[in-house]
């Protein structure tokens, strides 16, 4: 009879499938993201994917007229409006919420 360890490791690996980045943290609770600036995703904010875990993240580009709104914008001056992370059992938005131009005073 084998026993399953109930201890984790006491790190995780992680990684980006668009820029090859990839980062040890210690473990983190299962709900936890983790974020960089990706350059291979137009410079846009992007998750790390836990090493594990197979993923695609793709950039969302806004298809609506951007009007007034500032929308970020990836390196190729493109408005995107969302990253996606698509994964076996289910999705992510990482949604860029447009910001309205205001002044004060
Ligand atoms: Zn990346």
């Amino acid at each position: 009879m084998t026993t399953i360890p109930l201890v984790r490791p006491p790190y995780e690996d992680w990684y980006c499938p668009n820029c090859g980045v990839s980062e040890r943290t210690k473990a983190l609770p299962a709900n936890t993201s983790r974020f960089h600036t990706c350059p291979g995703l137009h410079m846009l904010t992007a998750p790390l994917i836990r090493a594990n875990v197979y993923a695609k993240v793709e950039a969302e580009e806004r298809a609506d007229y951007l009007g007034r709104e500032v929308q970020a914008t990836g390196d190729d001056g493109k408005p995107y409006m969302a990253v996606r992370t698509t994964r076996d059992d289910g999705d992510d938005l990482l949604v860029n919420a447009p910001t309205a131009r205001g002044r004060l005073g």
